[in-house]
């Protein structure tokens, strides 16, 4: 295939969004030289394509429409180092990580120049410190039935399930116009909702067919994102429904909790997850309770490639159970700030990724005959915030989690278990 230039106008789209800037994390390089009188601007940086041009080359993929490549939706501007080092790391820097790279990049771009024509207030922008894990697997279809409940009744469908004997199979469900929607197959006789559910005009959607509409897109995210309660319910943590975050409760609401996990290069060891604050001069309780949260969230970042984003937060208490009143927290100090403690804050994003994979390389959503698999290989923390400080981002030895015997079986189990025409989408997804 002889390679084709790609088009001013795409250059112009790449150079316009990402504002002329690296657009690998925290290194905003400048790469753009204005034009003078006897010359026209000049891009200095490089581009990058996401999926390779060449079928062979990093990243590349022959299913990818070859008059795609060039776009600018599949270009990233970089600069030299950081092109290299996307191309000589490829599987780091999957697909998904590069999408999710430029995406945080553009909307950072897009936040600065709003702040130049917006008010002083726009300027104190809500920061997104949040590291992204790539969605490697997702269910092909979404189950939909007649259902008698309304859009309002899930609890009263709650108390009806018919429960799976596995305590991981999950049943996320969403209550739509007199329609029930789950992963779970509405076919089988002895599917959860049996008994909330009609058992004629039984729908299976195609994953692919969902995503084509906002609204199909948004119940899909719904769905995974809903089997996240009961997940995380099984590891110990409850839903703070105010903040959208997962938090560890403590033990009889009066108790410290500690949990154990794998701190990098480390022995499994235990970690404070719910406490009292006490005063440092005379250890008196300071009716205030530190509780480790997590704001978990499935994205698409792209046509066809989803993750789940990990943002570190901490939930406040004055006795371990009641809330602390927002107004004497200020919404903003409950998220930590990566800018300001980045060792801190890539430790907890390590944390979390251990704790919810219970240090697999995957966390395994089950939901009986399909399963979503998020890879926990991979991570890249993402600031669209301002840019950082110069000085105060120390560089983040990534862990590479490997498939040990036992996981990789596990993974097999669930790929295999899944009927014929369940694959075909998640061969589009990027392999583990
Ligand atoms: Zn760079």
């Amino acid at each position: 295939m002889s390679r084709k230039k790609i088009s001013e106008k795409e250059i112009k789209l790449l150079c316009l969004r990402s504002g002329g800037m690296c657009a690998f994390h925290n290194c905003s390089q400048s790469l753009v030289q204005e034009g003078t009188e006897l010359d026209d601007s000049v891009v200095t940086g490089e581009i990058a394509h996401i999926v390779a041009y060449e079928s062979d080359g990093p990243r590349g993929d022959d299913s990818f429409p070859e008059e795609e490549r060039n776009k600018h939706t599949n270009l990233v501007l970089l600069c030299r180092d950081h092109h290299r080092l996307v191309d000589a790391q490829w599987r780091t820097y999957g697909v998904p990580v590069l999408h999710a790279m430029k995406q945080a990049h553009e909307e950072k771009i897009r936040a600065l120049n709003k702040q130049d024509t917006d008010s002083p207030e726009a300027m104190i922008q809500d920061s997104l410190h949040s590291s992204l894990l790539a969605v490697s697997h997702l269910p092909a279809f979404v189950f939909s039935a007649p259902t008698g409940y309304g859009d309002r009744e899930d609890g009263e469908v709650k108390m009806a399930l018919h429960y799976p004997f596995d305590k991981w199979e999950l049943t996320p469900f969403i209550l739509k116009e007199s329609r029930l929607y789950t992963f779970h197959d509405l076919r089988k006789s002895n599917n959860p909702f049996r008994s909330v559910s009609s058992s004629s005009d039984i729908q299976m959607i195609p994953a692919q067919e969902l995503w084509e509409s906002a609204e199909g897109k948004r119940r899909y995210q719904t769905l995974l994102n809903r089997s996240l309660y009961k997940f995380t319910s099984r590891l110990s943590m409850q839903y703070d429904p105010k903040h959208y975050r997962y938090f560890f409760p403590a033990i009889n609401d009066t108790e410290e909790r500690s949990v154990t996990y794998r701190p990098p290069n480390q022995r499994r060891s235990d970690r404070k997850v719910a406490w009292p604050q006490r005063r440092k001069d005379t250890g008196e309780l300071k009716n205030l309770w530190i509780h480790l949260a997590t704001s978990l969230r499935f994205h698409e970042v792209a046509p066809l490639q989803w993750c789940l984003s990990i943002r570190p937060e901490r939930h406040f208490t004055s006795d371990g159970k009641m809330p602390l009143p927002s107004k004497q927290i200020g919404p903003r100090s409950t998220q930590l700030k990566a800018r300001m403690y980045n060792d801190l804050y890539l430790n907890e994003v390590h944390f979390w990724r251990d704790y919810l994979s219970s240090g697999k390389p995957q966390i395994i959503l089950n939901f009986g005959s399909q399963s979503a698999v998020v890879s926990t290989a991979q991570l890249l923390t993402f600031d669209i915030d301002w840019p950082g400080v110069a000085g105060d981002v120390k560089p983040f030895k990534n862990q590479v989690y490997t498939h040990d015997l036992f996981s990789y079986s596990e993974l097999m189990q669930v790929l295999d278990g899944e009927e014929e025409g369940y694959e075909e989408i998640n061969d589009e997804l990027d392999e583990i």
